[in-house]
């Protein structure tokens, strides 16, 4: 991957970074999760309403949250860049792909623009874009559109996968304590760009992550979907072929709200 350099955010709290010594991570529901590292609150694609479109949410309403320091928007589609979600974050400074800051930034917020192999720093993280293969264009019939994924890399390594299929470049995200990969949505059908059970369980086995945690799950439904009477289906069909293709990986299943703690790969030593 190539490496070059995004536009650092300016780390106006330099004492706020050491004053919190936690890693944890929370699936909010749906692509929006909490990414707590190295004293780091980094927020993803928030989406935090009860509805979207005829859309409406299954899960419990999305409880209060910390501030996070920086809002990671992997592409423009609606389901990841909502204005309402992101007007109750307001002055939060978000990451991205060109196609997300130009929406952004003409409501006003500081956006670093990032395409895969760039990153940026917040304090004492490393946020690289990673490549997403996904048409992320926000109306059906405009322009093309980037869509990316996010590498958080402090003490623990996360890869936020955003909307993607497979790719084998998934291979040289390497040495990840945490992948989180989509395994549906909010509809019938995981079309293309999308990950379902089947393809999330072979990104693992590429990815090979300390934990694999499925997410894009059980929080948004549209009426007449198949799991609406299980919302939890696709997670535990990802966790059980997950261990086909990557047996040794754990699967964590979050409900949306739910929080983990991130331990150390390794004890020091
Ligand atoms: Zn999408």
């Amino acid at each position: 991957m190539p490496h070059a350099t995004g536009v650092s955010i300016p780390d106006t709290r330099p004492r706020a970074w050491q004053a919190r010594d936690v890693a944890r991570l929370t699936y909010v529901g749906h692509a929006t999760t909490l990414i707590e590292v190295d004293g780091v609150a980094l927020l993803t694609d928030p989406l935090l309403r009860e509805r979207f479109g005829h859309v409406s949410r299954i899960a419990p309403p999305a409880g209060p949250l910390p501030r996070p320091d920086a809002i990671l928007v992997s592409h423009a589609h609606r389901d990841h860049l909502d204005l309402p979600s992101l007007r109750r974050l307001a002055g939060v400074p978000a990451i991205g792909p060109p196609a997300v800051a130009e929406i952004l930034r003409s409501q006003g917020r500081t956006v670093t623009t990032l395409l895969p192999g760039e990153r940026t720093r917040i304090g004492p993280l490393d946020v690289v874009a990673t490549p997403a293969v996904h048409d992320g264009r926000r109306a059906p019939m405009g322009p093309p559109r980037e869509a990316i994924g996010f590498l958080v890399a402090g003490t623990q390594r996360v890869y936020f996968a955003g909307d993607t299929d497979v790719f084998d470049g998934m291979r040289e995200l390497s040495e990840l304590d945490v992948a989180l990969l989509p395994v549906w949505g909010w509809g019938p059908r995981a079309g293309p760009g999308h990950l379902d059970p089947e393809r999330a369980a072979q990104a693992v086995a590429l990815l090979r992550p300390r934990l694999a945690v499925p997410i894009h799950w059980g929080t948004y439904a549209s009426p007449r979907v198949w799991w609406r009477a299980d919302p939890r289906l696709p997670a535990r069909e990802f966790e059980r072929l997950a261990a086909v293709h990557a047996p040794g990986v754990v699967v964590p299943i979050l409900d949306p709200g739910d929080s983990m703690a991130l331990r150390p790969a390794t004890a020091a030593g």
